[in-house]
């Protein structure tokens, strides 16, 4: 299953049917407190994860993800410049960024690209 969070919800319908057309499972979460409690309730294969939301950011979102779930790949979806510290997401454990304007199919490259990594590493 891969978790998608996201505020904006055309974001997030957006990457859950680019998604689901390749046959994922998907799940979506508003922010990083929902994201937190479906992470406790089922370990996703993957976390597609918005780095700036309110309430709970992104960081702070994938520092609790990775306390529940410290094997589950990360990728951090960003626009330009809101990243300040690209060096720190990578030492959290971001796997990959992805930049807003994204397109679908860099996406789902991304995606498949993480996934086979990560099978690879826990055979
Ligand atoms: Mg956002």
């Amino acid at each position: 299953m891969l978790l998608v969070v996201d505020d904006q919800p055309a974001i997030r319908h957006l990457l859950k049917e680019a998604l689901a057309v390749e046959g994922y499972e998907v799940e979506l979460a508003a922010n990083g407190r929902e994201a937190v409690a479906k992470v406790q309730e089922r370990c996703p294969d993957l976390v597609l994860l918005d780095l700036k939301m309110p309430g709970m950011s992104g960081l702070e979102t994938l520092e609790q993800i990775h306390s529940i779930a410290p094997q589950v790949p990360v990728i951090l979806i960003t626009a330009y410049g809101e990243l300040s510290n690209p060096g720190k997401a990578e030492r959290m454990g971001v796997k990959c960024l992805i930049f807003k304007p994204f397109d679908l199919n860099k996406v789902r490259a991304v995606v498949r690209k993480v996934l086979a990594e990560t099978s690879l590493q826990s055979v």
